[in-house]
């Protein structure tokens, strides 16, 4: 402990003072100093530094700064370091030099609490007698670059000028990594310009900036340019490289590249195998792929989880299986990258019959990310009964429910149908960041409480929680469910004045359905014509399905937004369905006609119709005209007697769906009878309680037919039913839709 005959000491390495230095040590404790530096060096745990530690105090020795300094080192920095000792350590010096602040500025910018590089800067700068030096900031701008804190980096930046600093090569790489991290390409590279000296790693972190900026041409252009000034890339450089191909999905240059590696001998460590299998993959050569794996010696969960990935996105399971069989250890992460490899790419079915093998085998223990993947395949497939199951896992394991896990429960509860649920998971939970908030607003704007969104949207604003790009997503998806078309035209020209975020092609679809759907369509068209990004496939559907809803009398605007659609997206089912259905509504049977050629002789093929309903735990899933359920038998005569009790009440079939191509079916007399929807709903009946909703999960738009059927049912039986479509829940009860027939 610091005594009163403690010297104050804090003593500048490289003093250049005139004055004689006011502590010299002792012969005697110049050899302590030996004697501690060497065994501080011999340590390897915390436990022995400590013993250490204890010595140096007992023989005075830890003030003096320079072993104090190497104490620092050894419990900030070492393989077995531990920071809070090291901090307890600092604690203890008196007044430690510029050196031991550097030592513990730097651990902390590279631990997983990186903001504590920070405040330990802000300390120094109020109780160092010096002034950071070059070893200062490139910590802790690397600790601005962990946390995207811009601001506090663009103040490091200001203080390195002041300083006349900004000729340091490490402060300039550092820059460049920090600009490129926070996204600010344009920063990134002028520092990088004036750079008076580049080394491997300047153009390295430019590289890498470009690459995961999404520029990945500039990032290929800089490696070009890179070998004119003869520096020689090295292992970092060629992942950065690969990285740009990837993006560019350039299996050429990809390809080059890895011959390049190979003729210019470049250390091929893990991540660079890892960075050339990834190329292969996405770039689509899994030919390539599996040859570099196949010959990789070192393989870590990265790599496999490359190649089960690969596979799944093919539809190749049972490729997938052989490599999650072939797995070293079968522990959580590899479930957890076979479960999610299937969840990802669309097949939430197969994701959660990996998962029930899991719960069967005694490998491993589902963890966080298990229960993620699990929770988000039940909500796609609304399977509500595994959703709840997993649930109660949660409760029964103790696991904390943290953000990620909540936003997923959310999701979970509103897309089965149970919104009473998602609500009560929202408010009990104890920490709701945006991603909790936006998955809130999404589920009320899924089952048409656009104006509770709005509020909620507004309590999240109160809470000072920021809104990000997804939030606007979902907010303006909740006004125009609803029909709140002031609203939504408020939130969306706010966006980027008032929270900094924007609009991007999602928010532009968004509104253009907000004008289309209430009618406004020339609003429509004049957004579109002023954006400033390119319309994308997605604007041009919605608009032609505003078309469809208003557009009597506007066929020429429907013939554009097709016509830009088929320009952008040529096989595009939909686009000739909408158009089909909007001559048909305008009995322009010639045209109608004309479409179903082109279709037929472009060989366009349709999303086949299914719904899926959930019966104690097992997922049933229906085609259109399906018959190969077991109770197949009693599911038709199930939907005969429906047709006879709808008939009683004087329902007649819309005619006009029969008259038009709906999303899935040709024009047959009996397809309208056999929508996959009614084989699910009436499968429902006979297989549920009275008293139990019936949930039916369609992965395509209800057609006006089923909808209106669906609204009779519900009387007629007393059933609830809710139903979910390609882009809303439909809840019928009494007779009535939620949707109050606007979608
Ligand atoms: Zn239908
Ligand atoms: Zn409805």
């Amino acid at each position: 402990m610091a005594t009163q005959s403690t010297p104050p000491v804090s003593l500048p390495r490289h003093s250049k003072s005139n004055n004689p230095n006011p502590y010299p040590l002792s012969p005697t404790v110049n050899n302590d100093r030996y004697t501690i530096l060497s065994l501080i060096n011999q340590c390897n745990s915390t436990k022995q530094l400590k013993q250490v530690h204890a010595q140096m105090l007992r023989t005075g020795l830890f003030f003096d700064p320079f072993s104090a300094g190497k104490l620092i080192t050894a419990s900030a920095l070492a393989s077995f370091s531990s920071l809070d000792y090291a901090r307890q350590v600092f604690d203890q010096i008196p007044q430690p030099n510029l050196f031991t602040w550097n030592t513990l500025i730097r651990a902390y910018a590279s631990s997983p609490d990186p903001i504590q590089s920070l405040l330990v800067f802000l300390q120094l700068l109020h109780h160092c007698e010096h002034f950071p030096d070059k070893f200062t900031f490139p910590f802790v701008i690397k600790a601005a670059s962990e946390l995207k804190a811009f601001r506090v980096g663009r103040a490091f930046h200001g203080m390195v000028i002041k300083a006349s600093l900004s000729s340091d090569v490490y402060i300039l790489n550092s820059l460049v990594h920090f600009y490129g991290s926070c996204g600010d390409l344009d920063l990134a590279y002028a520092v990088f310009v004036k750079t008076p000296q580049k080394d491997v790693v300047s153009w390295n972190s430019m590289i890498t900036a470009f690459a995961q900026g999404g520029c990945p041409e500039e990032a290929l252009e800089l490696f070009r340019g890179m070998e004119k000034e003869n520096v020689k890339p090295n292992d970092v450089t060629m992942v950065g490289v690969l990285s740009a191909c990837t993006k560019k999905l350039d299996l050429d240059f990809g390809r080059w590249v890895c011959s390049y590696i190979e003729r210019n001998e470049i250390n091929v460590n893990l991540t660079l195998s890892n960075a050339m299998l990834d190329m292969y993959m996405k770039c689509g050569s899994f030919k390539d792929a599996k040859r570099l794996f196949d010959k990789m010696q070192e393989k870590d969960i990265f790599s496999w989880t490359t190649m089960l990935d690969g596979y799944a996105k093919l539809g190749e399971y049972d490729e997938a299986r052989h490599v999650f069989d072939a797995m070293p250890s079968k522990d959580i992460a590899a479930w957890n990258a076979l479960i999610s490899a299937f969840e990802q790419n669309g097949k939430p079915k197969e994701a959660l019959a990996v998962f029930r093998e899991l719960q069967l085998s005694k490998d491993a223990k589902p963890d966080e990310v298990t229960l993620v993947c699990a929770l988000s395949a039940s909500a796609q497939l609304g399977a509500m009964d595994l959703g709840r199951w997993i649930d109660v896992y949660i409760k029964k394991h103790g696991i904390k429910l943290n953000c990620h896990l909540t936003t997923s429960l959310i999701d979970m509860y509103a897309k089965c149908g149970d919104l009473e649920k998602a609500l009560e998971v929202f408010y009990s939970a104890e920490r709701k960041d945006v991603f909790v908030w936006s998955a809130t607003i999404a589920g009320l704007a899924m089952h048409g409480h656009g104006r509770a969104a709005l509020d909620l949207f507004s309590k999240m604003l109160e809470a000072k929680v920021k809104p990000n790009a997804v939030t606007f997503t979902n907010v303006l998806c909740a006004c125009s469910h609803t029909g709140l078309v002031n609203e939504g035209q408020r939130l969306f020209y706010q966006m980027e004045p008032v929270y900094g975020v924007l609009p991007g092609e999602k928010h532009y679809a968004c509104m253009v359905d907000i004008l289309g759907r209430s009618g406004h369509l020339q609003e429509a068209v004049k957004l579109i014509e002023k954006m400033p990004i390119l319309p994308t496939a997605s604007v041009w559907v919605t608009l032609l399905g505003a078309c469809r809803l208003h557009g009597n009398g506007n066929i020429e605007l429907a013939e554009q937004a097709c016509s830009h659609l088929l320009e952008l997206d040529p096989r595009n089912h939909g686009a000739y369905v909408l158009l089909s259905n909007i001559y048909a509504k305008t009995g322009k049977w010639d045209r109608v006609s004309g479409l179903r050629k082109i279709m037929r002789d472009f060989g366009l093929k349709k999303e086949p119709g299914c719904s899926s309903i959930e019966v104690n735990g097992i997922v049933h899933e229906f085609l259109v005209g399906d018959n190969s359920h077991k109770l197949s038998k009693e599911i038709y005569s199930k939907l005969d007697e429906i047709a006879a009790k709808l008939k009683s009440v004087g329902y007649v079939p819309n005619k006009s769906h029969l008259l038009q191509l709906v999303e899935e079916e040709d024009m047959k007399e009996q397809a309208l009878n056999l929508h996959s929807e009614k084989l699910a709903i009436a499968y429902g009946l006979i297989s549920t309680g009275p008293s139990q909703p019936i949930r039916v999960v369609k992965n395509l738009r209800v057609c006006g037919d089923c909808h209106s059927v669906a609204k009779l049912i519900s009387r007629l039986y007393d059933r609830e039913i809710l139903l979910r479509d390609r882009y809303r829940f439909h809840h019928f009860r009494g007779g009535n839709c939620s949707c109050m027939d606007y979608w």
